[in-house]
């Protein structure tokens, strides 16, 4: 190992090289050799930054390098080649950019534009253009993904199968290539009675938002309000794990016997959910839920009284190989084959709004939470977050007064159109903002709303008016979030106007401690995986 394999330098060489070789296999040796030329922790640098990553995968770019900054960089380095001899580290690169991207607030551009610059003064002309390519996030060389992968498979004796599962389960390529030479990544595989972390949703506000994000057709199943686990079964043997991977077993007996009583393979990990039904079989309040899983004593008792229903809808592993990198199609497939009917998830592939929105009613009146859409082409990706699973929810809305008004711009400019709501305070006498909203009005009610409100006007601001409280607009919202913005601690998060109620007056508006229980009510759900108050699972 010499210093110079570490150097910058020698990384944009073997890039120029890769982007001047045609060749797929070739490139994927020309890695590997790379790759290997590194100590593990450089060479885990070195991946990220080959495809152009600047964070780790899973970390947000909370600060994005903007190009405006990196010009202003280059400007300020002008056409000084290399100043200072000492080369720079691939490691160097990695510290510099996520050091720089910590710069946020008041004079953050300024210290970017310098600590960037003193970077660019330290590179040749051929390392700049290449770490400009980094910051670019486009390097143009066609190493992509799914290449460093291959290449990473070249530094072990795993098949390039087995790579990628464990790239899914780690789900950090740079940690993955570091575990690829020290000859750790075996070690990451996904066996029975090893809970990984379950694969979860993002929210949808609406459906051509899901068709559009899965390329025109979705698989939908019902969101259950129950409790996520996660199914590991060897023989006879069954274990439930939470998502937070807490061994629950022994306090849901009946869903042991019923995954070894209506499940075909011998060996497995199946994904779903857990739910407490009543007599009918009907869903009951999440809470109920919680009442069972987990508990420790008197199980029996609340087995019969509190009995639990367990939905399949994912199959992670069946008689001892992974199945996480099929499609969700084959993987359901798979569960259809395998799981009897009764513990299998419903699920229906909608390519149109109006299909999706028949399953979110037939969801809502069956008792569910709404639905989840999952892109049947999409594998599973252990612990992570993201477009491939949807959720969608019936907004949620309120009654809410307008106490001012902002001057609108571009179309709408001429119109008072941006509209503080509020709610009625905890005392009812005064009005608490909860949120603004320039959505969901026509034309003409813009129109009509900018000479009602004027009439109201009791003080001019730069903005526009602040007025008399009088006008009352229901408002549709799909959360209500935690917020300092706000004096009443509150926030509608999409907010957009529903109907305007000249039929009510400000005395009949929701109140502040109604937007409160909305709140309670969905960080109970959400609690159930982030907050440290509840039960520890
Ligand atoms: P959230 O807790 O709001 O992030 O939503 C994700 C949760 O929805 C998962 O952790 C599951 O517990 C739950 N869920 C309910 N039904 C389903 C389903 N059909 N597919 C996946 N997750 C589901």
């Amino acid at each position: 190992m010499t210093e110079e394999d570490e150097s910058f330098r020698a990384f944009a060489r073997v890039c120029r090289l890769l982007e001047s070789t045609p060749s797929r296999s070739e490139k994927v040796r020309i890695v590997a050799q790379y790759l290997r030329s590194l100590t593990p922790e450089a060479a885990g640098t070195a991946a990220m930054l080959l495809i152009g990553m600047t964070v780790k995968e899973g970390e947000k770019d909370v600060a994005a390098i903007g190009w405006s900054a990196v010009s202003s960089a280059l400007k300020a380095v002008g056409n000084s080649t290399l100043i200072e001899h000492r080369p720079l580290t691939v490691a160097e690169v990695w510290s510099a950019l996520n050091e720089l991207k910590k710069y946020t607030g008041l004079g953050s551009r300024i210290r970017k534009v310098r600590a960037l610059a003193a970077l660019l003064r330290r590179c040749d002309d051929l390392e700049k253009s290449w770490l400009l390519r980094v910051l670019s996030g486009e390097m143009r060389h066609g190493v992509s993904h799914g290449l460093l992968l291959e290449a990473a498979s070249k530094l072990t004796s795993m098949m390039l199968e087995e790579v990628t599962v464990a790239d899914m389960l780690l789900g950090d390529v740079g940690e993955l290539v570091r575990r690829a030479l020290t000859g750790t990544l075996k070690e990451v595989r996904l066996e029975v009675m090893k809970p990984v972390r379950p694969m979860l949703a993002e929210m949808a506000y609406d459906p051509s938002e899901i068709l559009s994000a899965h390329g025109g057709r979705t698989l939908v199943e019902p969101k259950y309000d129950g409790v996520r686990v996660q199914v590991h079964c060897r023989s006879c043997e069954v274990r439930v794990f939470t998502r937070r991977l807490k061994d629950v077993t022994s306090s849901l007996p009946e869903v042991c016997d019923a995954v070894r009583r209506s499940v075909s393979w011998s060996e497995f990990i199946i994904d779903g959910e857990v739910v407490a039904v009543d007599k009918e079989g009907n869903p009951l309040p999440f809470q109920e839920t919680m009442r069972r899983v987990g508990r420790e004593r008197e199980i029996e008792e609340l087995a019969s009284s509190i009995p639990l229903r367990f939905w399949a809808f994912d199959v992670m592993l069946i008689n001892g190989s992974p199945k996480i990198a099929l499609p969700l199609s084959e993987r359901r497939k798979a569960l259809e084959s395998a799981v009897d009917h009764e513990l299998l998830t419903p699920a229906k592939l909608c390519t149109t709004r109006s299909e999706i929105e028949d399953v979110l009613s037939l969801a809502m009146r069956m008792g569910h939470e709404g639905v989840i859409a999952k892109d049947p082409d999409s594998r599973y990706l252990p612990g992570r977050r993201g477009a491939k699973w949807l959720k969608l929810k019936p907004p949620e809305t309120l009654d809410v007064v307008i106490v001012a008004a902002e001057w609108g711009h571009g179309r709408r400019s001429g119109w008072l159109s941006n509209y503080h709501l509020a709610v009625r305070d905890v005392d009812g006498k005064g009005y608490a903002v909860v949120g603004k909203t320039f959505k969901g009005l026509r034309d003409d009610e813009f129109e009509w709303m900018t000479r009602r409100l004027m009439g109201l006007k009791t003080v001019e601001r730069p903005w526009g008016i602040e007025v008399k409280p009088e006008v009352v607009v229901e408002v549709a919202f799909n959360e209500v979030q935690r917020s300092p913005k706000y004096e009443s601690g509150y926030a509608l998060r999409f907010a957009r106007v529903t109907r305007i109620r000249e039929d009510k007056g400000p005395e009949d508006v929701s109140t502040l401690s109604e937007v409160a229980a909305i709140y309670r009510r969905q960080s109970l759900r959400k609690g159930r995986s982030d907050s440290a108050r509840l039960p520890p699972w």
